[in-house]
């Protein structure tokens, strides 16, 4: 068995690293385009909506830009557009010089560059920076900049060779998936119902963690509609702060996600295995703003987490994390709260445990409770090594004050309101303060899975 996970490993390590088997020229097939004529179909039956088409989806977006740069007359909107973007990234203290920047280049009259049809923003746009360059600065002005590409350019776009590519990328996406697309690695983790094994797209090189659930273990379980639960709110779902849906197949005997790698290990592993319980003050507080900005995605969308602990948020290999697990998950209807005793006991609010009707609420004191054990080294309502009854734990949640002892300072209650910069933290350019060493983690999560 040693052996066997030792070259487990090493296989795992070589793939990430792209060495090792990489792509494989028979599965390189089947990225060949289809013919441009077997996309008939679909080029009649897709939505043409200019922000599904031209904004939100990915491919979409990148050959609607090299579509108005091969038109000498639109360049100057995708320009404008690229800075717009890039405003949006920069920290508090630049953005006054980059948007002012923004202005003179593509706003004001004088500039070889300027953008005819905008010009009337140049004043509001002037005045907001002046008022508050971290607010909605150019609000007005990318709507209109919309609104303009969505008229006559969308339209030539749709009769361009490059809409012909984005349908021949749109067949490709609908080629159907099987356990075939995938290689399979080693085993990652254990859940409820089953495991979770590193995989590797055969086409592309891409790595994946693909969770399987067993189907009679599933059912034994009367676990169908939570199996399908997780996979359909996976799937509504699109952040860099919860683990992302890439594929979802079955084979006759599982159901199988398969989600962004996490190679970094869990939040518990973190805190409890690595030198003295407890995290630094600077990773707290960054683990803290990431996971809240996770759940913000959750909530706009209506969705209930309910099970926020430290197993369920998995590090990256640049050291970010994502929520993961959603099989507890719930969609409120407009507004509506929910009952029902769900998560994990230690972690449950009060409102939770006494079976009320309970919101978002359930999550924030959640993120509390992580807060409070990445900073503490142990749990709230549990001291190290002490396992009470349940009903214990419930009393202690329900009626009794947390304590805070001395690792904790007057900041870390009110932890995500310090310098953290949500914006560029939602964009993706903020370090992280800490990097896990992947290689020596792999080998360990795999003595943990053994035992
Ligand atoms: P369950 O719902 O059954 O608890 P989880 O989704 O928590 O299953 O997955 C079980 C274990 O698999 C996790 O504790 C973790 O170790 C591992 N795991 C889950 N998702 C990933 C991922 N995206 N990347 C790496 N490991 C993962
Ligand atoms: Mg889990
Ligand atoms: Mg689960």
């Amino acid at each position: 068995m040693e052996i066997e996970s030792m070259v487990a490993n090493s296989a795992l390590i070589k793939a990430r690293e792209g060495g090792g088997k990489g792509r494989s020229w028979k599965w390189k097939e089947m990225l060949r385009f289809p013919q441009i004529n077997q996309c008939v179909d679909l080029a009649m039956n897709i939505e043409r909506d200019y922000h599904s088409l031209c904004v939100k989806q990915p491919i979409g977006k990148k050959l609607f830009q090299l579509f108005c740069q091969s038109q000498p007359d639109l360049q100057k909107f995708i320009c404008l557009q690229d800075a717009l973007e890039a405003f949006e990234t920069k920290s508090d203290e630049e953005r006054r010089e980059f948007g002012m920047s923004i202005i003179q280049r593509f706003l004001s009259s004088q500039s070889g560059q300027c953008v005819s049809t905008m010009l009337m923003h140049e004043e509001s746009c002037l005045q907001n920076l002046e008022l508050d360059p971290c607010g909605d600065v150019f609000q007005d002005c990318t709507e209109d900049l919309h609104k303009h590409l969505q008229g006559e350019p969308f339209v030539l776009y749709q009769e361009s060779m490059f809409f012909d590519r984005f349908l021949q990328w749109k067949m490709l996406e609908r080629q159907p998936i099987s356990k075939h697309t995938f290689r399979q690695y080693r085993l990652l983790g254990k859940g409820g119902f089953g495991e979770v094994w590193a995989c590797q797209v055969r086409a592309t090189g891409m790595m994946y963690a693909c969770k399987k659930l067993d189907k009679t273990h599933v059912k034994k379980r009367r676990g169908e509609g939570m199996a399908l639960n997780e996979k359909q709110i996976l799937e509504g779902l699109d952040s860099r702060f919860v683990v992302n849906l890439a594929y979802a197949y079955e084979t006759k005997h599982a159901l199988c996600m398969v989600l962004t790698m996490m190679s970094g290990g869990d939040l518990r592993f973190h805190i409890y295995n690595i030198g003295v319980p407890g995290l630094d003050r600077d990773r707290v507080q960054f683990y803290a703003a990431e996971v809240c900005c996770g759940l913000i995605h959750l909530h706009e969308k209506s969705i209930l987490y309910r099970d926020l602990k430290p197993e369920n948020i998995l590090l990256d290999d640049n050291g970010h994390i994502r929520i993961s697990d959603l099989g507890l998950a719930v969609r409120l209807s407009d507004g509506s709260l929910v009952r029902g005793r769900v998560g994990t006991l230690g972690y449950m609010a009060p409102e939770v445990i006494s079976h009320k009707h309970y919101g978002l609420s359930a999550d924030w004191w959640g993120l509390g409770c992580l807060i409070y054990e990445m900073t503490a080294g142990q749990p709230p309502f549990r001291a190290r090594g002490e396992h009470p009854k349940s009903y214990e734990m419930e009393r202690r949640i329900q009626t009794e004050q947390e304590e805070y002892g001395d690792k904790f300072s007057k900041e870390v209650k009110d932890l995500c309101a310090l310098k953290i910069n949500f914006r560029m933290l939602e964009a993706g350019v903020v370090e992280a303060p800490f990097k896990p060493d992947v290689s020596i983690f792999i080998s360990a999560v795999h003595e943990a899975t053994e035992l």
